[in-house]
């Protein structure tokens, strides 16, 4: 038997990633899919997710270094830099290892003229129609596009904006009215949609279409959950007790007195922290799983521990299974007691937790 080392795990649900690309699938209606994988496939890790992504038709990401690892282990599909080069240099590695480019500002124009690449490139010119991030503005389009067209550094054109709206009450109605009038006439595939423009706006969102979040099994939406979505939560973070006591009415659990019992009271204590990426902005009252059932969080999060009100569950142990988040358990809800976003939890998951990759259902833990 190998020693057990502290059961903290952060399961990946390879079945359910493949679920949520034929989600998009779905939605999407012939679009070519990039699946977004930025930030190590939101804290999923790229190459663990790679065989479920395999579909899709590309992959779009921010980091240089991670596309060039897809190229050497074979990756032969398209690689979408989403904030495009940021020297010469690194102009010339891109080209060699065949990555496409976003393009958001003039000077990278006048940088991708002035290149002499040995192979051309797909460039993608970003519109800023309303988010004011990246993006050249609406009226440069069509003088960009004609610089781009001729420059021998470009091999094929693409127009792309991206929605910072498509999630709230207000929508992309407008930003989307912005895109088709700068585009007016321009013969070029397009690429608009995130994940809250794929399961809003399918129909015009693009050619290619962009998907990260929901292909993680999160709702884009505040107020629509995952399930009534039909998508599958791909992370789960799992462990178990280390320690169960009895705690008497009236007394102090965890740091810094923010937690008092108010009646004779069981805590369980689970090995997880912030050290491991659980948010210590969750407040009292945060849900838990344990042993399946609804706990709640008693006391601050400590940087390895958090403790939980178990009175209800008089069958929890010490080795009692745990879900900080994941299957039964959306990771929005705890996002939204710790008052961050769910991408925030899953890109947060430290180099401290194990990781597991499981195909189907669940890992089994004894009772
Ligand atoms: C992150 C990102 C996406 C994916 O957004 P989700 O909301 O995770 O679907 C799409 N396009 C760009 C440019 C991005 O930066």
């Amino acid at each position: 038997m190998p020693t057990l080392s502290r059961q903290l795990v952060a399961q990946i649900n390879l079945a359910a990633l493949r679920h949520n690309l034929d989600r998009v699938r779905q939605c999407v209606q012939g679009a070519q899919i990039m699946a977004v994988v930025k930030a190590n496939a939101y804290g999923h890790g790229l190459l663990r997710a790679l065989p479920a992504l395999g579909e899709a038709e590309g992959l779009a990401l921010m980091e240089l270094d991670a596309a060039i690892t897809l190229r050497e282990r074979h990756y032969t599909r398209r690689l979408l830099l989403l904030e495009g080069f940021f020297s010469q240099e690194e102009l010339q590695e891109i080209s060699q290892h065949r990555i496409a480019i976003v393009v958001h500002h003039r000077d990278q124009v006048a940088a991708l003229e002035q290149s002499e690449l040995k192979r051309s490139l797909e460039v993608f010119l970003k519109i800023n129609t309303g988010m004011n991030r990246l993006g050249v503005e609406p009226d440069e389009t069509a003088e960009l596009c004609e610089r781009l067209n001729a420059s021998s550094a470009v091999a094929a054109l693409r127009l792309m904006t991206h929605l910072g709206q498509a999630e709230t009450k207000a929508g992309a109605e407008a930003p989307l009215a912005i895109f088709r009038e700068a585009c007016q006439g321009l013969p070029y595939p397009r690429s608009i949609a995130n994940s809250a423009g794929v399961l809003r706006y399918g129909d015009v969102g693009g050619d290619i279409v962009r998907p990260g979040l929901m292909l993680y099994g999160v709702s884009p939406f505040p107020n629509q959950t995952a399930a009534s979505l039909n998508l599958q939560p791909v992370m789960s973070l799992r462990s178990e007790l280390i320690a169960v006591r009895d705690v008497p009415e009236g007394e102090y659990v965890g740091y810094s007195d923010i937690y008092k019992t108010t009646r004779p009271t069981r805590i369980g204590v689970i090995a997880c922290g912030y050290a491991d990426g659980y948010p210590m902005t969750v407040r009292n009252g945060t849900p838990v799983r344990v042993a399946g059932k609804l706990a709640t969080i008693a006391g601050r999060v400590s940087m390895d521990m958090i403790t939980v009100d178990i009175t209800d569950i008089p069958e929890a142990r010490v080795g009692s299974p745990v879900l900080l988040w994941g299957e039964d358990l959306p990771v929005e809800e705890v996002a939204h007691w710790a008052g961050v976003i769910p991408y925030q939890l899953l890109c947060g998951v430290t180099a401290r937790v194990r990781f597991v990759t499981t195909e189907v259902g669940r890992v089994d833990f004894e009772l």
